[in-house]
């Protein structure tokens, strides 16, 4: 996420103030770091129209460059999509607080029950756990063992009673013993499912929980916000809990989950240890989110750009001189995906090594080329004759993409000059004498 929200400061940076104009290519960017970190569509587009709603006509401020204005936009309209300020846990005035917990298998509910009891006897609460996962033997032993852990007792009642008959039961030894807060482990399925729904709105209805709390794997790429959706729908959640955050996640539904269902993500787990329960501050997440170094994504980025396949069909039309607007700009776009041109400058042979200079440079070309073709019609990317022959379509084009004519221009005179160089470049590699052009 970082490296693509680093190339969008880079492209206000030398700017006197944030404009109309000079945010788009910085917010094309922030859009594509968005959708790399797996936050859903709706979520982005919300997201980034409001910060061009923000940053657009927000003048100088004396002291501050306009590419460290966009970033505290942008941090500041994070914090806000993941609910601004930190969400307490909320408790009973009277009798035991019920928390329900509720997801798919294997997100970290079970563990989450006794790290939660654990956090909760810190804050000098009685806690006891209900284990209402009755599907596997398994799910009892594990919730009695880690209750065992941070010592807090368990009510179990086998695998033949019903979920909603334990959550009873479990309330009632509470109330008995009078616990502060009762916490009750579910039984999650692989995919979301009716039968998972119905035991869940039972068991519900039967303990009338003070909270309802999501356990939502960090994880979980775009699903996430259907996820978080279909859940509160179904059952009306209070908040979530994001567990795993420890892994390499994108950080994707971390931003999805207040978004869609309303209700803030209350807690964090980082980790398997029973202490790795944390409270969530969106203030912090988003000083992650900015700031985190994502080496990994950009070189598994550098990987998939310009696959085999691609390379060959783009050699086939070179040759046959239809190299068009739509080759140029799948170029243009997979190049500005990855975040660098050298590779694919690497690739054409007899082209000298780049500066990293060199490459800011070109990708910050690359980008103005990409609106340019991104207001031409079907018909003229496929056809450049077309923009060659008309000055009219050229101002179209630049009216449309924010350019000067002189750039539009200029981008259609050097697909003429790839066309020629490339062929010639293909022809010298395979030996042959110069192919004769066939425009
Ligand atoms: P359940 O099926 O939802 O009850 O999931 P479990 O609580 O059984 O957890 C599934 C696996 O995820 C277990 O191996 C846990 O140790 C692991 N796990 C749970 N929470 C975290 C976490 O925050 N970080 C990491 N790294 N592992 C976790
Ligand atoms: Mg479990």
């Amino acid at each position: 996420l970082t490296t693509g929200l680093e190339a969008a400061w880079s492209k206000v940076k030398g700017e006197e103030v944030l404009t109309k104009e000079n945010i788009v290519e910085p917010m094309r960017d922030i859009r594509r770091a968005l959708l790399e970190a797996d936050v859903s569509l709706p979520v982005v587009r919300r997201f980034v129209q409001a910060v061009t709603d923000q940053a657009v006509g927000l003048g100088v401020i004396r002291g501050v460059r306009p590419d460290q204005q966009l970033v505290k936009i942008v941090h500041d309209e994070l914090v806000k999509l993941m609910g601004g300020e930190f969400s307490e846990l909320s408790f009973a005035k009277s009798g035991p607080t019920v928390i329900l917990l509720a997801g798919l298998q294997g997100v970290g509910k079970t563990t989450v029950c006794a790290k939660l009891a654990n956090y909760l006897k810190k804050q000098g609460k009685s806690c006891m756990l209900v284990a209402g996962d009755v599907y596997r033997p398994a799910a009892i032993d594990q919730l009695a063992i880690l209750g065992k852990q941070v010592d807090v007792p368990v009510y179990t009642a086998g695998t033949d009673v019903k979920p909603s008959e334990i959550a009873r039961q479990g309330l009632e030894e509470a109330k008995k013993k009078n616990i502060d807060v009762v916490v009750v482990d579910t039984a999650g399925r692989l995919q979301i499912n009716k039968s998972m729904m119905d035991e869940l709105k039972e068991v519900k209805k039967v303990l009338n929980p003070t909270e309802t709390l999501l356990v939502v794997d960090a994880m979980t790429g775009q699903e996430a916000a259907a996820l978080v959706t279909t859940f509160n729908l179904e059952i009306g959640i209070t908040g979530a809990i994001l567990t795993k955050l420890d892994g390499d996640s994108r950080g994707g539904a971390a931003l999805s989950v207040k978004e869609v269902s309303g209700k803030p993500i209350k807690l964090v787990g980082r980790g398997e240890r029973m202490e790795d329960l944390e409270p969530f501050y969106p203030d912090r997440m988003a000083g992650r989110v900015l700031g985190m170094g994502d080496v990994l994504s950009f070189v598994e980025k550098a990987q998939e750009v310009m696959q085999q396949e691609d390379a060959e069909e783009l050699q086939k039309k070179i040759m046959s001189a239809k190299f068009d607007f739509n080759d140029f700009l799948k170029q243009t776009r997979s190049v500005a995906r990855m975040g660098s041109v050298s590779r694919v400058i690497g690739m054409i042979p007899g082209m000298a090594k780049v500066t990293p200079a060199q490459i800011r440079d070109a990708e910050k070309n690359l980008m103005v080329v990409e609106a340019m073709i991104e207001a031409m019609t079907p018909e003229e990317r496929e056809k450049p004759e077309l923009l060659a022959e008309s000055p009219d379509r050229r101002k179209r084009v630049a009216q449309d993409s924010g350019k000067t004519e002189q750039q539009v221009s200029q981008l259609v005179a050097q697909i003429f000059q790839m066309r020629v160089r490339m062929k010639n470049l293909m022809g010298v590699m395979q030996g042959g004498s110069m192919p004769a052009l066939s425009n």
